[in-house]
């Protein structure tokens, strides 16, 4: 794609054609007014193939809330999809699922300050599907029920996800909104609305609030995919021309909110106990620039240019030693319809607050005295990929001018988990920095050096190898290659986008191979590595080389596997493989100054992490499904400190060095020939490992994890103090699937009824749980088999399947008992017929999707490299075919009864004989503990004592400190 658009020839413009918006007609695009007021726009696309996207967009937002309405746009969303005139809830939810999408709002539909937008992918090969999607689309533009029973069922889910954003990021957002918009009506307009009106909100506001506002002038549909767009716009018509509010009295106006500016700058320290990260924010605010003509779009590139230069800037001072900040980034925040800021975010160490705010804006301020280097536009342009450079050529200094350097509606905020320092400590370093651009004291930046063009030094040009075997595999389509030093190469080619490859390498062993004295130390090789560059190369210097390339090269390492993994563009596959043939034939070496600021780094991180309820929640999980395994034990600072640096990068070399041991698969648009011989080229030039390298092992001889799921029922809750109460559930189950084996080689249908089931338990327990209870926002259901050593000689396979939601604390206990007997019921009656049918649809559709893209055979050909079939027959495409077969032959026998029994053979039967049930909740204040260890402590008949005992201990007790002679 790259490419092309180079290729594309120069037009002229007249400066009237500068000045004019381009017509939309003539580019394929249909569109027009119905009668009834609403607009359509219908574009018809090839890919991808049966399908076509529509959505319904209303141009109403929370900013239309009067006060008391308050978060009302957004109910009426989820009231669309429970109930409409000529829909029952169980009418759009059966629909949704024919269409194998998943149900609800927030799924297919969103509500932002100006506008509520509902979309649906339906495929495109049935007509009446495609009919009947505009049908609800109509209901939801003009037919909303919103009565007293569908707004009761929505409260709780509604509830819930108010409580899921009120996490610390969620709390830092909500200020700086309203910090940012202060002045603004839309200042008090989160979409999410406020509590007491989702609790209370009566159903007749509701409704008047729907009737109001939701107008056919107001609406538009918007229409693409692979169809006839005569015929559908024909069909969208027929559909939608009849709409019409309820409300009889001309529509009301959409109000529109501008910017409403302020000459002096805020400041904001910004205290949250459980923040992550420190950070300062410094943001521009400005009216929101449309993009309409091509001067316009010209004026929207050189932004983007712009910001790309500094972006790259902001990297490279973070490389420093002693850096004033670990990374910052500048960017557009587009925050309402009318509003929008240019944003500067820096991470970095409390001690260092002032010290990052005075960099990014130093820098600024150093642009618009000095302006942008040739050298840094001609990268930004490289990386934007831009026809426009000509005009970039000189330097450029425009656009900082822009971001005024009289601070006027300019906003300053830091978040950090204290005080570190003031609204005056900023406000001073913003004056000094002004000053220092005063009097002209803003310095030149470091002149860069010049990047190299290579990732492989001169003289150093790899010693192409030999292909030495080839095969190919006709059911998968793909070839695999051994190279003269053992690497397999498999690849596919694709003609599903012609600007991606997709590239994946694999070797059986990884963190579980290290002792376990030595684990810890190792699981930092990664890290340590990746700061440190892994292609010999600094990460500066490889930001430098790779801007304007599409290909990138990552590493990782879990307890079995070690892999590499990235996508390129076509072109840029060259700069790919070198990359590959860099990482095994270069070490990495710590280099202190740079390890400190690391290290620093990844202490930071771990503290920020305790803080974390979450993380303490998922670290509990993992210690007691797995019985305290020391894999999966939670991380201290104490540990961090023991991790020695030079022995992580060792083990990273070690991981990263033999050829032999890899695999590694390419798919997507590649040209046989040529790509055949960038491998010999760089890949097969790899040099065999020598006696340092560790030998390849099998994967059925690599050092299993010793864990086991607890026996009978763990029930424990994990009680975290945190700012905001919220609670986390989870149902964990053992898991067992017997391996059975057929002709000679394993057969994965246990796995695909676990799917199967796993997905009708999520299906069931969302039903349950938010459509007809209204109690939580979303379930998930998932199964993990990561702990498991991928072939061993056992013949089954142990694993979890863990059901999670979030919830009230109040209900968290009922719920789980709700979950669990759902899960009973479903082992005792099985599922309905439909049940199973739902089940199979969603799958079908999700099966046909994923076949048009790429992702889908690449994980193909990787999970095939990784079953026990191919390492039993060595043959790509039999592990294939067996899993295709194996997914039929489920498909073809589910039906109530066979996937009844399956649940009842997975799950431990009955479910709730064996299972961990953890729950997060707010710690108790600190009166309620000590009165329930008083109580504990005292007779039965006692306890009503307690609490006054308790209380009058506890003033005695502060009376004692704070009268204590000083
Ligand atoms: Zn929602």
């Amino acid at each position: 794609m790259a490419a092309e658009f180079r290729r594309l020839p120069d037009i002229e413009l007249t400066p009237e054609e500068w000045n004019a918006p381009p017509l939309i007609g003539p580019t394929g695009v249909r569109h027009g007014q119905l009668k009834n007021g609403l607009r359509y726009y219908v574009c018809a696309t090839t890919k991808p193939k049966q399908r076509a996207a529509i959505a319904l967009v209303v141009r109403i937002g929370s900013v239309v809330e009067d006060e008391h309405e308050r978060g009302l746009a957004h109910i009426v969303e989820h009231l669309a999809f429970n109930a409409t005139d000529a829909f029952q809830s169980h009418d759009i939810v059966k629909f949704l699922e024919s269409i194998g999408a998943k149900f609800g709002a927030c799924q297919n539909a969103y509500t932002s300050v100006d506008e509520t937008v509902y979309e649906l992918t339906v495929p495109s090969d049935d007509p009446k599907l495609l009919e009947q999607a505009f049908s609800v689309l109509a209901q939801f533009a003009s037919a909303v029920r919103c009565s007293p029973e569908d707004l009761q069922v929505e409260r709780g889910p509604v509830l819930e996800e108010w409580r899921m954003g009120k996490d610390s990021v969620g709390r830092a957002q909500e200020a700086h909104w309203e910090l940012i918009l202060q002045g603004s009506k839309y200042a008090q307009r989160l979409p999410i609305g406020l509590k007491e009106i989702i609790q209370g909100a009566p159903a007749d506001v509701v409704r008047s609030f729907y009737e109001r506002w939701y107008r056919p002038e107001h609406q538009a549909v918007v229409v693409t995919g692979d169809f006839d767009p005569e015929a559908v716009v024909a069909m969208l018509t027929e559909k939608l021309e009849g709409c019409q509010s309820r409300d009889p009295s001309p529509a009301p106006a959409i109000p529109r909110y501008p910017l409403v500016p302020h000459a002096k700058p805020r400041f904001k320290v910004f205290i949250d106990k459980e923040a992550q990260q420190l950070l300062v924010h410094v943001s521009f605010k400005t009216a929101t620039a449309p993009v309409t003509t091509p001067l316009e779009y010209l004026s929207s590139l050189r932004e983007d240019l712009f910001h790309t230069a500094m972006n790259a800037r902001f990297f490279r001072i973070g490389r420093h030693q002693d850096p004033p900040f670990y990374n910052a980034q500048i960017g557009t925040e587009q925050i309402t319809a009318t509003i929008r800021s240019i944003v500067l975010t820096a991470s970095t160490q409390e001690n260092n607050t002032l010290r990052a705010l005075e960099a990014i804006l130093s820098e600024l301020s150093s642009v618009r005295v000095h302006g942008l280097s040739k050298r840094e536009i001609r990268s930004a342009i490289d990386y934007n990929i831009s026809e426009a450079e000509s005009l970039y050529i000189e330097r450029d200094q425009v656009y900082a001018e822009e971001l005024r350097g009289d601070t006027s509606n300019m906003v300053v905020k830091t978040v950090s988990h204290r005080r570190v320092v003031s609204e005056d400590d900023l406000a001073e370093v913003v004056q000094k920095v002004e000053r220092a651009e005063a009097n002209g004291e803003i310095e030149i930046p470091d002149t860069l050096a010049d990047a190299p063009t290579s990732v492989i030094p001169p003289g150093k040009e790899p010693q192409a190898g030999e292909i030495v075997h080839r095969r190919n595999f006709p059911k998968l389509g793909a070839t695999e290659l051994v190279l003269s030093n053992d690497m397999k190469v498999c690849y596919k080619c694709t003609d599903l986008l012609d600007d991606q490859i997709l590239v994946t390498g694999l070797a059986p062993g990884g963190l579980t191979e290290v002792s376990q004295d030595e684990y810890r130390t190792a699981s930092f090789g990664v890290t340590l590595a990746s700061e440190m560059g892994l292609f010999g190369l600094k990460p500066e210097v490889q930001m430098d080389l790779l801007m304007g390339k599409r290909c990138g090269v990552s590493v990782q390492e879990s307890a079995y596997w070690r892999s590499i993994g990235g996508e390129q563009a076509p072109v840029d596959l060259e700069m790919g493989l070198q990359l590959i043939y860099a990482l095994f034939t270069t070490a990495v070496t710590p280099i202190p100054a740079e390890l400190d600021t690391c290290m620093q780094y990844l202490r930071e991180v771990t503290l920020a992490q305790l803080r974390n309820p979450m993380r303490r929640f998922a670290d509990r999980m993992r210690q007691l499904i797995y019985n305290d395994c020391y894999f999966y034990r939670p991380f201290s600072l104490r540990e961090l400190a023991s991790v020695d640096p030079d022995k992580a990068c060792a083990h990273f070399n070690r991981s990263f060095c033999n050829p032999a041991e890899f695999s590694l698969c390419f798919t997507g648009s590649l040209k046989v020939d040529e790509f055949e011989e960038l491998v010999k080229r760089y890949l097969a030039a790899i040099p065999p490992a020598d006696t340092t390298c560790p030998a390849p092992k099998p994967p059925d001889k690599l050092n299993p994890l010793n864990f086991k799921f607890p026996d009978g029922v763990v029930r424990e809750d994990v009680r975290v103090s945190m700012v905001e109460s919220m609670s986390q559930a989870l149902i964990a189950f053992p898991v067992r699937l017997a391996i059975a084996t057929t002709n000679g080689l394993p057969c994965s249908k246990e796995s695909v009824w676990l799917v199967l089931v796993c997905k009708l338990l999520e299906t069931k327990l969302m039903q349950k749980l938010r459509f007809e209870f209204g109690e939580v926002y979303t379930v998930a259901v998932a199964p993990s088999f990561g702990a498991e050593a991928p072939c061993s000689s056992k013949e089954y396979s142990d694993g979890d399947v863990a059901v999670t939601f979030s919830c009230d604390p109040d209900n968290a206990q009922r719920l789980i008992k709700m979950a669990l007997s759902e899960v009973q019921r479903l082992q005792e009656e099985g599922p309905s017929t439909e049940d199973v049918r739902t089940v199979l649809t969603l799958d079908q559709r999700s099966w046909e999707t994923e076949q048009q893209e790429n992702s889908f055979w690449h994980n193909n050909l990787v999970s095939s490299y990784k079953s026990r079939t191919y390492h039993q027959c060595k043959d790509l495409d039999v592990a294939y075919t067996r899993r295709v077969e194996a997914r039929e032959a489920v498909r073809a026998e589910a039906n109530a009864a066979s996937v009844q029994a399956a649940l009842c053979r997975l799950f431990p039967l009955p479910c709730h004989s064996r299972y961990v049930a953890l729950t997060l909740l707010p710690q108790k204040p600190l009166l309620d503990r000590m009165v329930e260890t008083t109580k504990n402590l005292l007779p039965s008949r006692e306890r009503s004592r307690a609490y006054w005992i308790t209380a009058a201990a506890v003033v005695a007790v502060a009376a004692l400190v704070l009268l204590r002679p000083r």
